[in-house]
């Protein structure tokens, strides 16, 4: 029999992600602290909760699906305690690798199995059920959790011990951030130079230095019909969720002692965005910033 899920959070993500299991025969006792979050939710066919806790007490799986870690931490001890013995917490926000692990050992010490599972795919993944789940956590636990990731996502990368898929999720766009700067860089240089940004993207796309920021989400408008530059820079990938994924890395870069030059700068770069009202953006308008273009 299908386990019955405690779905926390039905924001942009969330509300789509149990929206799937339920569209999947699932049983979704949903909580969320916005009232719209919940009436769209119960059209859906989620069954509407008083409170997490109340949610909690009757599932197999509380998965958490909110902001940031400290949403977690505050959340996890009301979960933990309404939550009947053999429960498995999925924690699927995007959080501080310190605070994953925190939640975990809260969930341990109450005797309950925890996985992390960040995701990547953005709203349109949620939505089409095409997410990407970097699992953080036992075998076992992956196990348990595997058939609703497979609804809610279309790939699952067990990375290792917990917190491990929330370490994977900031790596990777640690580096999408730095990438993106870089080619936004390399593209207002060159056309300093005297180089078309057409001429200048046949060379980096099929050169050395081609990434997903040059060749899919080209921060220049012309060479990439389908990147946000040529919808003035509307997301896709927001601004304001990059500077708070490059928060959490530095943060690591922190905890670590990583000598993470680029990653740091780059942390910095995103929040000045952000402060200056273009966290709306999609991330590649840091080219307007470095070419001292603006875009509207
Ligand atoms: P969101 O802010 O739209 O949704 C979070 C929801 O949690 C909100 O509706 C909020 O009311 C609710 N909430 C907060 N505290 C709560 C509590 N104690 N109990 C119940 N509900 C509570 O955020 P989102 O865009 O859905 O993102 C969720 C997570 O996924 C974040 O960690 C984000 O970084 C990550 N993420 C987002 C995207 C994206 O494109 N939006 C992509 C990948 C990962």
């Amino acid at each position: 029999t299908q386990p019955i899920i405690a779905f926390i959070g039905l924001g942009h993500m969330g509300g789509y992600m149990a929206a799937n299991l339920v569209a999947a025969g699932y049983t979704v006792h949903g909580f969320d602290l916005m009232p719209a979050a919940l009436d769209t939710a119960a059209s859906k066919g989620i069954t509407i909760a008083e409170s997490g806790e109340a949610a909690a007490a009757q599932a197999d799986i509380v998965l958490t699906m909110l902001p940031a870690g400290v949403h977690v931490l505050s959340a996890y001890p009301a979960l933990l305690a309404a939550a009947k013995p053999g429960t498995l917490f999925l924690d699927c926000s995007t959080i501080e690798v310190d605070h994953a692990l925190q939640a975990a050992e809260m969930a341990q010490k109450a005797g309950f199995e925890a996985v992390d599972a960040p995701v990547s795919g953005g709203m349109v993944g949620a939505e089409a059920g095409t997410l990407t789940f970097m699992v953080g956590g036992s075998e076992a636990g992956l196990e348990r959790v595997r058939p609703l990731l497979e609804v809610m996502g279309k790939k699952v990368v067990h990375c290792g011990a917990n917190s491990t898929g929330q370490a994977a999720k900031i790596c990777n766009n640690m580096l999408l951030g730095i990438a993106m700067v870089g080619a936004s860089e390399a593209f207002a240089l060159g056309q300093k130079l005297g180089l078309e940004n057409q001429v200048l993207y046949d060379v980096i796309s099929t050169s050395s230095g081609y990434c997903w920021a040059v060749n899919v989400n080209c921060p220049v408008p012309g060479p990439v019909p389908t990147s946000p530059a040529n919808k003035d820079y509307e997301p896709g990938f927001a601004t304001a969720l990059m500077a708070k994924d490059m928060g959490l890395a530095l943060a690591a870069l922190e905890t670590t002692g990583v000598n993470g030059e680029l990653g740091a700068r780059t942390a910095a770069i995103y929040a000045e965005l952000v402060e200056e009202g273009r966290g709306g953006k999609d991330f590649s308008d840091v080219y307007n910033r470095i070419a001292g273009t603006i875009s509207t």
